[in-house]
């Protein structure tokens, strides 16, 4: 007899839960299509920006990621999560087709997709990226993390490494020939990188020593083939105390020889692979570096200005993990809900089971995924948007792109969990056994609220140098925006004057501590009330006519999203101004009582 893990067992419904969790996913690339020509106004923002880029070429670039998504990474997800990597005599093994896959995958030139031309990228904007990202990781959580950290490291060494190191390093690596990793947690240094020990030491000849240990690295090592480039934070002898004192390196598995070839093995090794609750597919590795060669990147002391830029784009790409997820999990769970038949309709005289979507609650849930993951992608958007616009010389939206990306970064990955915990109470029974995937898809969302800076540190982020961008008016001013664009829309009006309240007491008579105990629930009224505001657009434009394939869906599920997630985030603002004293009113001992 079968037992219940092996694939072809078939279930009540009668179906193979593999086959069907694979049809279960469409890109969806016409809401992307609609989002470009009728909401965000793409080829007028392009040729602002002097960008050479149409709809139909984005569209055209969306469809063929979405392909590849959709065949081929797509049918690696499960394997990836059940077989997990290994570490065999010291080197990682991913999951069976991994390797393969990255490699026709950085064959076909995707990493390079939104990279800067004068590096050998293709130079889309941003959006496109992004989009491109939401299909990959919405089908392969774990495949999609290496290379956006990649294009992450790539981002730091365009922006401050020098000429020689750039000309050398760069290239490889926005081809997606060679990978890169984010080196910065040690046991003692998480949320708190000024107490990380990690020490450099000049060799003489230009190159450095650099000697630590570093847990959770992602994407540590691979057998992906190519080099591994690490940008590793440590010490110089000489280094200030604290974050003033903390230097970036630029460190690679593989050293060149005499002739250039990259094959020597630099001082570095994987001390154990993290077992994890999710992302089983995606190597998170203990590295030791035992006085392994590196060379600065920047100036010294100022490595955690240069990891900046590494983390700001990482942060989007996180948020945008919550995006990926939660499309990924609706659509499942609504295939599941269309599917799954089980009692009859309340009241229905002939007593006939139904489908369970037409059970109430569970349209509840289906409209509440679809809601918070259109918003979660509205706000991406909006943040992607203004990024383009800010790396274009636009100083008030490179301020706005500074307050939306906590936002998106905290909420966004809220969103993920909250979503994916839905499709697993959709599937009932089904979602909590893993043969439906529903299980997995909340296994791996769970890590997004943690890494790339924690959903607390976001908000804290937002509350002390966000609040104060532009003397305190960057943030007031997009409040006020919103409370007036929104004035037909009395509950998300008054989210947005209420946002605008907090901001100004915390900007004024709040303390530091009143300000971060606010900061979480301030973070997420903030998130949905731009969120709202986007989402209204769309359905303003859906409205006009411009989209007749989703003139019935979208201002369904934007309704739901104004008249029932925007009327919570006003029940947050209580929490948001309640201040700390109440937080300490025990002493940390009586807590436990
Ligand atoms: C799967 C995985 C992959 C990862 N990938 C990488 C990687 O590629 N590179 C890398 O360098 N790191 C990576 N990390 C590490 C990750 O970024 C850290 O786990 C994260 O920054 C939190 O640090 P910590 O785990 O030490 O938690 P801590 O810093 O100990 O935090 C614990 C709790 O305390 C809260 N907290 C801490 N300080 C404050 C404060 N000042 N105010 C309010 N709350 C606070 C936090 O919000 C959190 O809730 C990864 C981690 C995991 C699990």
């Amino acid at each position: 007899m079968k037992s219940c893990d092996e694939p072809g067992v078939r279930r009540g419904g009668g179906r193979f839960f593999r086959e069907w969790v694979l049809a279960s996913y469409a890109p969806p690339i016409a809401d992307y299509r609609f989002l470009l020509e009728k909401v965000l106004g793409f080829e007028q923002a392009m040729s602002e920006l002097g960008r050479d880029v149409d709809v139909d070429l984005a569209a055209a670039v969306l469809e063929e990621a979405g392909r590849l998504c959709a065949d081929r990474l797509h049918p690696l997800n499960r394997e990836g999560d059940e077989h997990g990597c290994r570490l065999v005599d010291g080197a990682v093994a991913t999951p069976p087709g991994f390797a393969a896959a990255y490699r026709d995958f950085a064959a076909a030139g995707w990493p390079a997709l939104s990279a800067d031309p004068e590096h050998g990228g293709q130079g889309l904007p941003l959006i496109v990226q992004l989009w491109t990202d939401e299909m990959l990781s919405a089908t392969n959580l774990s495949f999609g993390l290496c290379p956006s950290l990649t294009r992450g490291a790539c981002e730091a060494l365009a922006a401050h490494a020098d000429a020689e190191l750039k000309a050398r390093w760069l290239p490889p690596l926005v081809r997606g020939e060679w990978t890169g990793a984010m080196a910065l947690t040690e046991s003692a240094a998480g949320s708190d990188l000024s107490l990380l020990t990690t020490r450099a030491e000049p060799r003489g000849d230009g190159s450095y020593r650099v000697s630590g240990s570093k847990i959770f690295i992602s994407s540590g090592d691979h057998d992906y083939g190519g080099n591994i480039v690490h940008l590793v934070l440590a010490r110089l002898a000489d280094a200030p105390p604290g974050v003033k004192g903390i230097s970036l390196f630029l460190v690679p598995k593989f050293l060149p020889d005499a002739a250039g070839n990259f094959c020597l093995r630099n001082a570095m090794s994987v001390g154990a692979l993290e077992k994890k609750m999710g992302m089983h597919a995606q190597p998170t590795c203990l590295m030791n570096f035992d006085g392994a060669t590196g060379w600065l990147i920047g100036q010294p002391h100022r490595g955690l200005a240069a990891m900046f830029t590494m983390m700001n784009n990482a942060r989007i790409n996180v948020g945008n993990q919550g995006a990926q997820i939660a499309e990924r999990a609706t659509q499942q769970a609504l295939a599941y809900a269309r599917d799954r038949v089980q009692s009859a309709r309340a009241g229905s005289p002939d007593k006939t089971p139904v489908a369970i979507i037409e059970h109430p609650d569970v349209r509840r849930m289906i409209l509440r995924m679809k809601a918070l993951t259109e918003g979660c992608r509205a706000l991406l958007y909006y943040c992607s948007g203004q990024v383009d616009r800010g790396n274009c010389g636009d100083e008030a939206a490179k301020n706005r792109a500074e307050i939306i990306v906590p936002l998106l970064k905290a909420w966004g990955t809220d969103i993920g969990v909250e979503v994916a915990s839905l499709g697993i109470q959709i599937h009932g029974g089904m979602g909590f056994v893993e043969e439906t995937g529903a299980a997995q898809h909340w296994r791996d969302s769970r890590i997004a609220p943690i890494y790339e800076g924690t959903n607390g540190i976001q908000a804290a982020d937002l509350v002390t140098r966000k609040l104060g961008l532009d003397g305190g008016e960057a943030m007031i001013a997009l409040f006020e925006t919103i409370a007036r664009e929104a004035a037909g829309e009395r509950t998300l009006a008054t989210l947005a004057e209420d946002c605008a309240g907090i901001a100004r007491w915390m900007q004024g008579e709040a303390s530091l501590d009143d300000r971060l105990a606010g900061s979480v629930p301030f973070c997420t009224m903030a998130a949905v009330c731009v969120a709202g505001w986007q989402l209204m657009k769309q359905a303003a434009a859906v409205a006009a006519g411009a989209a007749p394939a989703l003139a019935e869906s979208k201002p369904v599920t934007v309704r739901f999203f104004l008249d029932r997630v925007v009327p919570e985030a006003l029940g947050l603002k209580a929490g948001a101004v309640a201040g700390a004293d109440l937080l300490y009113a025990l002493p940390a001992e009586k807590l436990a009582g």
